[in-house]
């Protein structure tokens, strides 16, 4: 678990992290304090503490989340344009001959054309 929690801070207003520090007394933990990582200011107890609202962050951003099913399933990735005849390829761009412009492997596209199955290697893998 991380310690770092979202927050939009009462003080000042920011998007901000809160820090969980232990409290000590001597040598016994008494406590913890929870302040503001932007401004310092400190929350007495955790239900003070304006906890960023919403779901807890995501790991993949939306464009990743776009992608995923697109790679991992055969029938919707048929007819992107890395199958596509008119569907260039080289280490620096992918390139649609029919747009004239740059695509990306999954785009799909109206102009489809299904290219003959090559023999050799795709370069990139
Ligand atoms: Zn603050």
């Amino acid at each position: 678990m991380s310690n770092a929690l979202e927050i939009v801070c009462d003080a000042c207003g920011q998007e901000s992290l809160l820090r969980r520090e232990p409290v000590y007394e001597g040598f016994t933990k008494v406590g913890e304090s929870l302040s503001c990582m932007a401004c310092g200011h400190t929350y007495a107890d955790e239900a003070d503490v304006p906890f960023k609202s919403g779901a807890p962050a995501s790991i993949f951003s939306d464009a990743d989340k776009s992608k995923l099913p697109d790679v991992f399933d055969p029938d919707v990735d048929t007819r992107n344009c890395r199958n596509c005849q008119n569907y260039l390829q080289n280490p620096f761009t992918q390139w649609c001959t029919v747009h004239r412009k740059d695509v990306d492997a999954l785009d799909t596209c109206p102009s489809f054309k299904r290219a003959e199955p090559k023999e050799e290697e795709d370069p990139l893998f």
